[in-house]
């Protein structure tokens, strides 16, 4: 089957999933969006108010700054994958905590083995953490690390959230200066 149409299956399972949380307080599951063949898979930490709006991943002020970012390498949203370890926006957005990542954790594994990137770059610390549970992002941001996941081998470039960037020049900095790793 194609990668294309088993992300659309993935995707209905998830809004079928009454197990997930946050579902009633979130407007649309945000499931992510991209190239089913990527070979990069970014991933983020959860909906913000217009992504939960739209349905779509970083879409607001910090997706605007997400494209400039990929532009400024010569990549395009429909060259990856972009989603984030939450579905749901998380009310206020508030940080997830560990069981709602924990409940969103199947789908992102079942993601990365259908879509099979060779890049994962985590954009944030909970995406971080996911693969890296004990990692600082201060320490390991712009790093080429080789990581084994579900039996393969990846490569994991952690990266500051964009909306850290928003809030700090300097994390812009080197939001710009780390991208050029990927
Ligand atoms: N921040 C995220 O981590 N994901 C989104 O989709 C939007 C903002």
């Amino acid at each position: 089957m194609d990668k294309a149409k088993l992300l659309q299956e993935l995707k209905e399972k998830a809004e079928n999933d009454s197990n997930l949380p946050l579902k009633e307080t979130a407007h649309n599951l945000v499931f992510g969006e991209g190239n089913p063949e990527a070979k990069i898979y970014f991933l983020g930490e959860a909906p913000g108010r217009i992504e939960d709006l739209t349905g779509r991943p970083f879409v607001g002020p910090a997706g605007k700054l997400l494209d400039k970012l990929l532009e400024s390498i010569n990549l395009k949203r429909e060259d990856v994958f972009i989603t984030s370890v939450l579905y749901f926006r998380p009310p206020d957005n508030r940080n997830p905590t560990p069981s709602e990542i924990a409940a969103f954790a199947p789908y992102t594994d079942q993601q990365i083995e259908i879509i099979n990137p060779k890049i994962i770059v985590t954009l944030g610390k909970f995406s971080l953490n996911k693969f890296l549970p004990k990692a600082k992002i201060s320490e390991v941001h712009g790093q080429i690390l080789k990581i084994n996941w579900q039996g393969k081998e990846r490569i994991l470039i952690p990266q500051y959230h964009p909306a850290a960037g928003l809030r700090s020049s300097e994390v812009l900095e080197k939001l710009k200066s780390d991208l050029k790793a990927i």
